[in-house]
């Protein structure tokens, strides 16, 4: 599809559409919409902004790319003097202190902000049903989820309600989500953007990333995010990726694919037909197409769950009521914490919490925490091994089709084994980008640790593959 960034970015310069209309418009969409991607709207600011730049172009002045552009942001990121739920009801009332700096980079750059979108409480799920403000529904089925956790963010995205999204990718959440919704959505280099506002998940894994129409609109708003930000000490600095770089496809030589997941039981029938006539294609292009050996899908997702759990109770462990949080009062304080968070988080943000800390706990640590971080090193290591020999790494974004709603929510463990493709890249830190293509719900396009640049080219040259 084309640049929606670029096709409105000329409507509003040629007079075609005024700010205004263009945001008051998909306002009313997202007010309307029936999908609950909305947890909160964002107005009266989003059309003062609109108007200013109205008034801008009244006056002749030239406008950015991204001045007008209206957006949509997880309800996990900081904007100041706005309610950040994490669609949750321990923090229903929580307004931001400040902003986040993926956020405020976006602001500087003149993009509106419409709405903070629905997602599984605190990135705590797949499907978008963990949250309380109602399960989010698919963009294409209404019946089956909207994929998690940014499930409102690829709606959004999908329907046309927003322009593009920022959403959050600890273990898939961004990937996932725009798989099921047919949209791109990329999860870049771990410490390209700063985390700087984002209720954190987990922390060693928590990517901030775009949810867009088009690979040059994930280009634009990945530009925009990314930077050194001493607020964040695992951010590093990265050169601009510009739009001639990206289109520059001859750098693809080797691409690879874990036999494993496609010899997963798990896997649903025609997605892996279509993955395997899709590595056809690309190997008639004269790209050479090579088998690799990875970790079987249990060891990835109970090595991911594992740290996720850990990282995810210790972080949580502020919201009690007296540093962050409704609080609700009992006789004295031990039980208000304990009624506090045991009446304000979820069933699954309760298991994990529950589960994280017995996992950090003195006799289970070395067995099992340890044990993790040993073996996502394990993962490290052979990502880095597999691009001495490949340039790009290719896999299908889920075994499955989206479930109906109400599934997921029966049956947590086998919600957890949906997640067997993508937490594999989110413990290696990798760039990695679901292209509506190949398969129902998707492709994966990953390259090596701060090679973003290639990942873009390789999904543009898959767009110019019929
Ligand atoms: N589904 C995964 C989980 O629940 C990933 C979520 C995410 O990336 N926030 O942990």
């Amino acid at each position: 599809m084309e640049s929606q960034i670029h096709k409105i970015h000329q409507q509003l310069v040629n007079k075609e559409i005024t700010c205004t209309r263009l945001v008051q418009d998909r306002l009313n969409l997202l007010k309307e919409n029936t999908y609950n991607t909305v947890n909160s709207l964002l107005d009266q600011q989003a059309l003062k902004l609109a108007n200013k730049v109205d008034a801008k172009i009244a006056k002749g002045e030239t406008i950015g790319l991204l001045e007008g552009i209206p957006f949509g942001i997880k309800d996990v990121y900081m904007v100041q003097g706005t309610l950040t739920t994490a669609s949750s009801d321990i923090l229903k009332n929580y307004k931001s202190p400040y902003t986040a700096t993926a956020i405020q980079k976006l602001l500087d750059a003149g993009a509106i902000p419409l709405v903070k979108e629905n997602c599984d409480s605190f990135g705590h799920g797949s499907s978008s049903e963990n949250t309380i403000f109602g399960a989010v529904k698919n963009a294409v089925n209404s019946n089956l989820v909207g994929g998690g956790s940014s499930g409102g963010s690829a709606v959004n995205v999908a329907k046309d309600y927003t322009v593009f999204s920022i959403g959050g990718d600890t273990g898939g959440s961004i990937r996932q989500p725009a798989g099921y919704n047919n949209v791109y959505g990329f999860k870049p280099t771990y410490g390209r953007v700063s985390r700087f506002g984002l209720i954190a998940y987990a922390s060693s894994t928590d990517c901030v990333g775009p949810i867009a129409k088009s690979t040059e609109d994930i280009r634009i708003v990945l530009n925009a995010i990314s930077g050194k930000d001493e607020k964040d000490q695992t951010t590093f600095h990265s050169d601009a990726i510009s739009k001639e770089r990206s289109l520059k496809t001859i750098a693809i030589k080797t691409v690879g694919y874990f036999k494993n997941f496609v010899e997963n039981d798990a896997l649903d029938h025609q997605i892996k037909t279509d993955f395997l006539a899709y590595l056809e294609k690309i190997k008639k292009t004269g790209v050479e197409v090579k088998e690799l050996e990875f970790f079987e899908s249990d060891t990835l997702v109970s090595t991911y769950y594992t740290l996720a759990m850990a990282e995810t109770a210790s972080n949580l462990s502020r919201l009690d009521g007296t540093n962050y949080g409704e609080r609700l009062e009992a006789e004295n304080l031990k039980d208000t914490y304990a009624i506090t968070r045991s009446e304000n988080f979820s069933e699954e943000s309760k298991r994990r919490i529950v589960g994280g800390n017995q996992l950090l706990s003195q006799g289970f640590s070395d067995e099992i925490y340890l044990k993790g971080l040993n073996i996502r090193d394990q993962i490290s290591n052979n990502f880095e091994k597999d691009f001495k020999e490949v340039d790009i790494i290719l896999s299908p974004v889920t075994p499955a089709t989206p479930p109906k709603i109400g599934d997921s929510l029966k049956d947590p463990l086998t919600m957890y084994l949906s997640d067997a493709y993508t937490v594999g890249f989110s413990l290696g830190e990798l760039p990695t980008l679901t292209v509506p293509k190949g398969t129902s719900t998707g492709l994966q396009i990953s390259a090596a640790k701060k090679n973003d640049e290639l990942v873009l080219q390789f999904a543009n040259f898959l767009n110019d593959l019929i």
